[in-house]
């Protein structure tokens, strides 16, 4: 049976890291580390995840400013409010929380964030360096996360085949760069995949990013793969993961579980790259 990797505990001590960087920050700087939250709306899951980080900086000293808009501001309002952030010395990290409503395009304000305050590192800047293995940009969140829960495994990601169900922008490519930066060999799957089982079978790490609840089911991993569940699927019985977990951790030999896996990694790693942006890592 697999082992289960806590994502609460390695989030937990990730997170005290965290707060002693930010504590040593304000001694030499004279203030704390600040985090600026945009958020557009009303839509309820962006309340409950702009808390989530709100409350989660303020256990790491790190203050947060959050700034909320009406659905119906415009692009030019959101885009305003960001340039006045990226022209505050007093703030070391923005996020716009995603999803923004549908009159505005995404891309234009996440490209309007300073490269050095991109907090989720979403944007192009910090997208390309991740590809083209340059040092100094912002790593996403989630796949940063996901890069520390395979490395506290122990296992050697050098050599091994790693799949990655799901080519988003801010999971599934970001972390097939990361895993093939780590020296894997690297398989992306979507969609349109065909034959994903006979895929995923011959995976010694599996990423699944894709939103569907237990679409990787036991007879879809080799014997000893490492499994990271991404998924985040809620339905009236609550969160569930992409992968079966019950039946996948019988043939894993590391498995996330969902809660407990990735989401909590993904806030701290949110944590570290606000400390990384104020020390100027
Ligand atoms: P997305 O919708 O942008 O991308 C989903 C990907 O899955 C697409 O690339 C698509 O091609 C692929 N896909 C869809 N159906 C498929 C199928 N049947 N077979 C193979 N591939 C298929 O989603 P996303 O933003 O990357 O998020 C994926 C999941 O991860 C969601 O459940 C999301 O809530 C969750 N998520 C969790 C965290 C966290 O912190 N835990 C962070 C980000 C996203």
């Amino acid at each position: 049976m697999a082992e289960i990797i806590d994502g609460k505990a390695l989030a937990a001590q990730v997170r005290s890291g965290v707060r002693e960087r930010a504590l040593c920050f304000e001694q030499n700087n004279g203030r704390k580390v600040g985090l600026a939250v945009v958020r557009v709306g009303d839509d309820p899951a962006s309340d409950i995840y702009v808390r989530n980080k709100i409350k989660a900086c303020e256990e790491c000293d790190i203050r947060s400013v959050a700034v909320v808009l009406n659905g119906d501001a415009t692009q030019t309002d959101v885009i305003a409010v960001v340039e006045k952030l990226n022209a505050d010395n007093d703030i070391d990290g923005i996020l716009v929380q995603l999803p923004l409503p549908k009159h505005i395009d995404e891309r234009a304000v996440l490209a309007a964030i300073s490269p050095k305050k991109d907090a989720d590192g979403f944007h192009a800047v910090n997208a390309g360096k991740l590809f083209l293995g340059e040092d100094g940009g912002v790593v996403a969140c989630t796949p940063r996360g996901i890069m520390e829960l395979i490395k506290s495994t122990g296992v050697d990601i050098c050599g091994k085949h790693a799949v990655v169900i799901g080519r988003s922008n801010i999971v599934g490519k970001p972390i097939a760069a990361l895993l093939l930066a780590a020296d894997a060999t690297v398989t992306v799957c979507h969609s349109k995949t065909e034959n994903l089982a006979q895929i995923t079978r011959t995976a010694d790490i599996l990423v699944a990013a894709v939103g569907k609840k237990h679409l990787v089911t036991a007879d879809m991993v080799k014997r000893g793969a490492v499994v990271i569940d991404v998924g985040m699927n809620r339905d009236d019985s609550g969160l569930h993961g992409d992968v079966d977990f019950d039946n996948v951790k019988e043939v894993a030999s590391y498995i996330t579980p969902v809660p407990g896996g990735v989401g909590p990694m993904t806030v701290a790693m949110l944590l570290m790259n606000t400390v990384d942006g104020a020390c100027g890592e």
